[in-house]
């Protein structure tokens, strides 16, 4: 085994996780090791928890990213985005720009065909929240 440590600081909350993969397996892909300090909307969680809250399958940052993506590409703008409420399932809320009547059915439809579960689509601009920088990984070990 040649297990890498690396500190992940994900865009969608201040959590701060750390994570492994084994160098000599390339397919074991990254997986939890701990949760170095879990923020506000997510610390009732346990660790393994917040591990897929965050980063599964159906996690906050996928669930973003596909929203987001799909978004761009119909779109051509960069969404707003921010996830509201506590725990394992907090809602994604995303707002393109002035989309009105039919721009914003065809936004809603864009988003389901994503299959992206807990999305808003918000009405007004949001204050992405929390403010903070692109996905940071970093290597620890
Ligand atoms: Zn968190």
């Amino acid at each position: 085994m040649a297990v890498s440590l690396m500190r992940y600081r994900p865009d969608t909350c201040d959590c701060v996780i750390i994570q492994e993969h084994d160098r000599e397996i390339p397919d074991s892909g990254i997986t939890l090791h701990h949760v170095e300090a879990a923020c506000e909307a997510h610390v009732l969680l346990t660790d393994a928890e917040i591990g897929v809250a965050v980063s599964g399958p159906q996690g906050e940052n996928r669930r973003k990213n596909l929203a987001r993506n799909r978004l761009q590409a119909d779109f051509g703008v960069e969404p707003t985005w921010r996830f509201v409420g506590v725990g394992a399932s907090r809602t994604l809320e995303i707002h393109v720009e002035g989309l009105v009547g039919q721009g914003r059915a065809r936004a809603e439809q864009a988003i389901q065909e994503t299959g992206v579960i807990g999305v808003v689509l918000a009405t007004a601009a949001i204050e992405p929240n929390p403010r903070k920088p692109p996905i940071q990984r970093e290597a620890i070990r």
